[in-house]
């Protein structure tokens, strides 16, 4: 019998009000492998009521750091003991291959609630300002309230976890609505939040469609803040609807980013590294290097080794060990893929290999693509501009480190880059000239819930992970405590209304309304 996933709100699994499902398919084999509940308008407003009513009269804000931590560390060991059955859904319904939906996606999404637990457990929601005479001064964290969440496919339980763990370890609740493309496994993540012992409402899935469930949910007026990861186009639409009652919104939107060759890069260990760097999870990567920038002294020798080493990559469905690439995750998407590579044809690149869809025997219904890179490449084409989220890769040639770190930064893009190089020194150098949040030397893909993520330009708002993303989850009050008494020396407020220079100077010890403000 096909498996049903639902809702969860209030504590309650639950089917949506209306009783509408949908399919979740498997990219793999184009097949719908179990259905999910869909939340409408009225599941939304009743998931945000739960979470309104966990923040507002619950015990999970009022905890302690420290108490919080122990169910984040709680959640983290129920997802290693799931970690057999969470990965698979991964690799059915988001077409990631097993083997890193195994060792990637499952250790990050537990490394993520650990590294959050250890933030909470630290119990900084106090930190002293400066001494100021006559006062005391310091800033109390705390949480922001109710958080809405609305995350991508590419990613899904991934995704789930960045924005959870933070979010719930400062003392918020959240309402989570992930993609229909892929929305399994955000589901049971918070079910095992539930499972963990975290106060009913504190932790709500949704899963539904954007311009339902998610436009429901960030334009509601109970909602605090907005966390967002998805296309930048989407984006713009987050900051319109948050704007109603002023939410706070972080927003980890696309990328088109550059990977860098120098002349003096270790050839074997680049042309893999750019290999993973833009065919992981079949391109489908935020910070997929889906544009590399090619020393032209050695630009022959390099490309025609990624060139062969690209054929060799073999495409196959996800659940199978052996396969380096999976599938894209839905028809609509090949067709994009298929789209931008023609129109990358028409614009006088060249393919160097793929440009193709390919069928996997045995899985003629699954959504495959054959690894794809184009030559004579000219930065202002459209396939070296626009994210096209698939396995196609636009090279280009250049001269020097300038011209590199020049290219690189002519996107409206800004989320990562990465320079190969075998000289670290003149590589940090070119690393420090690009305009992007996150930049790799001589490595791709490297994120860790320690230390910050997010994007320049049009790459997004905010960051995720580490203090600085902790932060965003984070409200912060300044509390003024007058040290002085009745005693204290203090200008009266109507003095302040006297022309400047008619007013008496300020004392050492005296402290007033700032009366430009
Ligand atoms: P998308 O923007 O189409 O959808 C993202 C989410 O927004 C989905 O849950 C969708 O249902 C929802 N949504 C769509 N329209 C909405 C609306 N009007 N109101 C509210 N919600 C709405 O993106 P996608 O295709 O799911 O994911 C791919 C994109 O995500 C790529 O652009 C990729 O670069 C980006 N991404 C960014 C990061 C990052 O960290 N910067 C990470 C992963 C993915």
């Amino acid at each position: 019998m096909t498996e049903h996933f639902q809702l969860l709100i209030g504590g309650q699994s639950t089917d949506a009000a209306s009783g509408k499902t949908f399919d979740a398919i498997d990219p793999s084999t184009g097949e719908p492998f179990a259905t999910v509940a869909e939340a409408g308008v009225d599941d939304v407003e009743r998931a945000v009521q739960a979470a309104r009513t966990a923040f507002d009269v619950g015990p999970w804000p009022r905890m302690k750091g420290r108490e919080r931590a122990k169910y984040l560390f709680a959640v983290a060991d129920l997802v290693k003991q799931n970690a057999g059955r969470l990965a698979e859904l991964e690799a059915r319904d988001a077409g990631h291959t097993i083997r890193l939906a195994k060792g990637g996606d499952i250790g990050m999404v537990i490394s993520t609630f650990r590294t959050f637990a250890e933030l909470a457990a630290r119990e900084d929601d106090e930190e002293p300002l400066p001494r100021n005479p006559g006062s005391a001064n310091w800033l109390r964290y705390e949480p922001i309230g109710v958080c809405g969440a609305i995350t991508p496919w590419n990613f899904a339980i991934q995704m789930a976890a960045w924005k959870m763990a933070p979010a719930i370890a400062a003392g918020n609740t959240v309402v989570i609505k992930p993609a229909v493309q892929a929305a399994i496994t955000t589901v049971e993540l918070a079910r095992l939040c539930l499972e963990a012992g975290i106060p009913e409402g504190v932790v709500n899935a949704i899963p539904g469609a954007g311009s339902v469930a998610g436009e429901a949910l960030v334009g509601s007026p109970l909602v605090d803040k907005v966390a967002f990861t998805g296309s930048t186009e989407v984006g713009r639409r987050i900051m319109q609807l948050s704007s109603g009652n002023i939410k706070k919104a972080t927003l980890e939107l696309g990328g088109k980013s550059a990977a860098i060759v120098l002349d003096d890069a270790p050839l074997d260990y680049a042309v893999d590294g750019a290999l993973w760097g833009v065919f992981f999870h079949a391109g489908q990567v935020c910070s997929a290097g889906t544009r590399l920038f090619v020393q032209r002294s050695i630009a022959d020798e390099f490309v025609a080794e990624l060139v062969k080493r690209a054929e060799e990559l073999k495409v196959g469905p996800a659940l199978e060990p052996s396969s380096d690439v999976g599938p894209v995750i839905s028809d609509t998407q090949l067709d994009t893929v298929e789209r931008y590579v023609s129109l990358g044809k028409d614009e006088g690149a060249d393919v160097l290999v793929g440009g193709e869809r390919t069928v996997v025997e045995g899985h003629d219904g699954g959504y495959y693509y054959r690894p794809t890179i184009f030559g004579n490449v000219d930065n202002d084409m459209r396939i070296a501009q626009e994210e096209i989220f698939g396995p196609v890769l636009a090279v280009m040639q250049v001269e020097d480190d300038d011209e590199a770190v020049a290219l690189a930064n002519r996107s409206i893009y800004g989320l990562a880059g990465g320079v190969w190089s075998g000289d670290t020194g003149r590589a940090v150098k070119v690393a420090e000239r690009l305009r992007t949040g996150t930049v790799w030397i001589n490595d791709w893909h490297m994120i860790n819930p320690k230390y910050p993520f997010g994007g320049y330009k049009q790459s997004g708002i905010g960051h995720e992970h580490g203090v600085h993303g902790f932060n965003e989850y984070r409200e912060i009050k300044h509390i003024h405590v007058d040290l002085g008494g009745p005693s204290r020396k203090r200008h009266p407020w109507w003095e302040l209304t006297l022309p400047r220079s008619e007013r008496p100077a300020p004392g050492p010890d005296t402290e007033g309304p700032n009366p430009g403000s």
